[in-house]
């Protein structure tokens, strides 16, 4: 049997890199910086108030106090957006406003709160500290300094700091475009009647769903029946679309109709038995060029299988810097058992507040009721069948 790790490996190597594209900001949410991002400007671009209040020069009104103000004409008012810069003359305060420019001459801002608030003259009843509530040009960002690392995944706050810095596009990584396939002849639409022995299809819109919350596009064809010539044309329409990845669900283990592994298995994929619970049946390679991975039926194994082998393949050839799951190593609170010679993921629930982990549900794969009701991954090596409860055990938090 393949190592889960060695599996792995065969699966990031059937995927290059995806090419940089640049768009506008507004267009990448989630997609990741495809290079270093250089600051071309300071911020902030210049000085300016942090406070609505006054500009005054401070050795002028080091003395001020509520009992002994120092009183100043008004001669200017400096809203944020002013942009004539007027400068501030010697024995007078301007009357500024947070986010504006920072009059010539200023050197210290005195809050709206420590004054009398006037507008034709203010009396100052706190004495300012020199340099007070002033930002500096370039305090938060220098130009020319590197602000965000390659493959760094663009949220709010990355969009925004993006925004400030006042460029309207930027390069990052392109999508892996994703065909996803269901096999079985039981398969009926969700909304269509049942007859006995028929279910409805899921693993088609719950790996494509998984594939866009990776970062790749997904296009979902919802399922073919278990017949080779129909299973053979949607993947020759896969690859005239020039798909990236084709991953398919079901048709891969030991029975017969069998249709992807009986189809697929003198074109170029290999099949195999990977050392893990669930997810043992497993494909990989290419059909006609185009790179196909292969997933069990089962529903909690084709999940698993994703999250194992591909949603760290996928965002490393798009240039995610973050391509794994954040783990954990936390006590059980419970004991386990885990079969000999396989590595186990079993579902559970991850206690933030307590530190430690509970598995949901039976270990058996087709109990994706307590997979949907799961916030982590159990992983259990090989090597270990009995963990009593306090155990420590590696958790994959899919929250993140
Ligand atoms: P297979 O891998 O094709 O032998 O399927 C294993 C189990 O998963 C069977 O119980 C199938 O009915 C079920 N299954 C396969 N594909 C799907 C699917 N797309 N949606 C829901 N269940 C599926
Ligand atoms: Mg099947």
């Amino acid at each position: 049997m393949r190592s889960v790790d060695e599996h792995r490996q065969i699966i990031a190597a059937l995927l290059p890199p995806t090419p940089t594209i640049t768009l506008p900001l507004a267009q990448t949410q989630g997609r990741p910086l495809a290079v270093e991002l250089v600051s071309p400007r300071p911020l902030p671009a210049f000085d300016n108030s942090a406070m609505d209040g006054y500009a005054v020069r401070a050795a002028e009104t080091a003395g001020s106090s509520a009992a002994a103000p120092v009183v100043l004409p008004v001669p200017e008012d400096i809203p944020a957006g002013r942009v004539d810069g007027p400068a501030l003359a010697p024995g007078t305060a301007h009357r500024i406003m947070t986010g504006a420019p920072l009059p010539a001459g200023a050197d210290a801002i005195v809050q709206v709160e420590h004054t009398d608030a006037g507008v034709d003259r203010v009396a100052i009843t706190t004495a300012p500290v020199l340099g007070r509530h002033i930002r500096r040009a370039g305090e938060d960002v220098r130009a020319g300094s590197a602000v965000l690392p390659a493959g760094t995944t663009l949220g709010p706050a990355q969009l925004g700091l993006i925004s400030a810095l006042g460029l309207p596009e930027i390069a990052v990584g392109a999508p892996l475009r994703v065909l996803v396939l269901s096999t079985g002849s039981e398969l009926v639409e969700p909304g269509q009647p049942l007859a006995h022995g028929q279910i409805h299809e899921s693993n088609g819109l719950m790996l494509a769903a998984a594939v866009r919350a990776a970062g790749a596009t997904a296009e979902q064809r919802h399922f073919v029946s278990d017949d080779p010539d129909e299973f053979l044309a949607a993947l020759d329409g896969a690859a005239a679309n020039h798909f990236d990845l084709v991953i398919t669900s079901g048709g891969v283990s030991a029975g017969a109709y069998e249709v992807v592994k009986d189809t697929l298995a003198s074109r170029g994929v290999e099949f195999t038995k990977v050392a893990m619970q669930p997810g043992m049946p497993q494909g990989a390679g290419r059909y006609r060029g185009t790179p196909v991975v292969t997933l069990p039926g089962n529903p909690v194994s084709a999940m698993v299988s994703f999250e194992v082998f591909l949603r760290p393949a996928l965002r490393a050839a798009m240039g995610y810097a973050c391509t794994e799951r954040p783990r954990v190593r936390v006590p059980l609170a419970e004991a386990l058992t885990s079969p000999a010679g396989k590595r186990q993921f079993r579902r559970g629930a991850l206690d933030r507040a307590s530190g430690s982990v509970v598995s949901l549900g039976p270990p058996g794969s087709h109990h994706l009721r307590w997979m949907a009701a799961s916030d982590c991954l159990l992983e259990l090596p090989e090597d270990v069948t009995e963990l009593p409860a306090g155990t420590l055990v590696l958790v994959w938090d899919l929250e993140s």
